[in-house]
């Protein structure tokens, strides 16, 4: 296994793949890339605990893309069993009916809809017990398997199927986005870190790292939707790249007590170039520019990255500021 400072360019990706090409999911997909990255980061020894969403097409019995184990659940119940057979595993080892080297990592992969608001109690128990596991919510900010319904990571500002624009609501989304990582950090996980697609070593290097650490190790990869989102497949990277150059996907990980950004962009662009990238924010736009809208989501930005600035001691270029 490659030490996390081995990651160092994208020439350090892993070769190596454990899923075939070809599968129901729409294409351009980030929340299936993120898990082919997050595959090629832990190695083949891999069950998949999956809680429903747009990833459980990918693995529907008697077909799967992948070369390792899966286990669907319903919503809430992804850790739970990832509890189970966590168990199962540790007690096969105990009494010798597998070795060592056939134990698996057991990895729950959720869209927000599970992670943030159906099955975030089931997450908080498995923390609570320290279960030794790895939590993958791929974040594409509403319930896209269903139809784009409202999740509570849907941004302010942002159309999904039932936060339309009205007269009455015209930016959309009148409420904010949850934030999951520091729900999650308040029960102090062994780690926790945003990872993105488009920083692939950033992304490698996390889940690297964290296979060396023992306990709950939850990830949220914010991920492009080019179905629900409204642009064009091939653009997933283009607009994740935004996510993170416009500061609103701050990455950052969480362990030893400490979180710590790993990724500061030397000079913000506005929000706005990220914005009028996808459909779901077209109203913001058209017919007539809502710059209090715009304006309100830049200020989230720049108060976010002040904050953060001041706890960790870095420099950053904000917009308007
Ligand atoms: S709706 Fe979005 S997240 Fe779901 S499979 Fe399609 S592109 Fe991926």
């Amino acid at each position: 296994m490659m030490s996390g400072e081995a990651y160092r360019t994208v020439k350090d990706l892993p070769t190596e793949e454990f899923m075939a090409p070809g599968n129901p999911l729409c294409a351009g997909c980030g929340g299936l890339l993120a898990v082919r990255l997050f595959h090629k980061a832990l190695g083949g020894k891999v069950v998949w605990v999956n809680a429903a969403g747009c990833i459980t097409m990918l693995s529907v019995y008697p077909y799967s893309p992948l070369q390792s184990s899966w286990l669907y659940t319903a919503f809430a119940s992804a850790p739970a069993g990832a509890q189970g057979i966590r168990d199962a595993l540790d007690l096969m080892i105990k009494k010798g009916k597998i070795s060592p080297d056939e134990d698996l990592k057991v990895v729950v992969v959720s869209g927000d809809g599970a992670a943030y608001d159906i099955g975030l109690q089931s997450t908080l128990g498995a923390v609570q017990r320290k279960l030794d596991f790895y939590y993958l919510c791929y974040d594409n900010e509403a319930y896209g398997n269903t139809g784009f319904q409202m999740s509570s990571a849907t941004p302010y500002g942002s159309s999904s199927a039932t936060t339309e624009p009205t007269a009455s609501f015209p930016e959309g989304n009148t409420g904010h986005k949850k934030d999951l990582f520091e729900v999650w950090k308040s029960q102090k996980p062994a780690y926790l870190a945003t990872i993105s697609t488009a920083q692939t070593v950033d992304f490698l290097q996390k889940v690297e790292k964290s296979t060396r650490i023992t306990g709950p190790k939850l990830f949220i990869s914010p991920v492009g939707c080019p179905t629900g989102w409204g642009y064009d497949p091939q653009e997933t990277i283009r607009v994740e790249k935004l996510g993170l150059e416009t500061g609103i996907w701050p990455l950052k990980e969480y362990v030893d007590g400490r979180v710590k950004h790993t990724h500061v962009p030397g000079a913000m662009k506005p929000v706005e170039q990220y914005l009028e990238t996808q459909a779901r924010f077209k109203h913001l736009f058209k017919p007539e520019k809502r710059d209090e809208v715009i304006s309100r989501i830049q200020e989230d930005v720049n108060n976010y990255w002040t904050m953060a600035s001041r706890a960790e001691g870095f420099h950053v270029r904000l917009i308007g500021t």
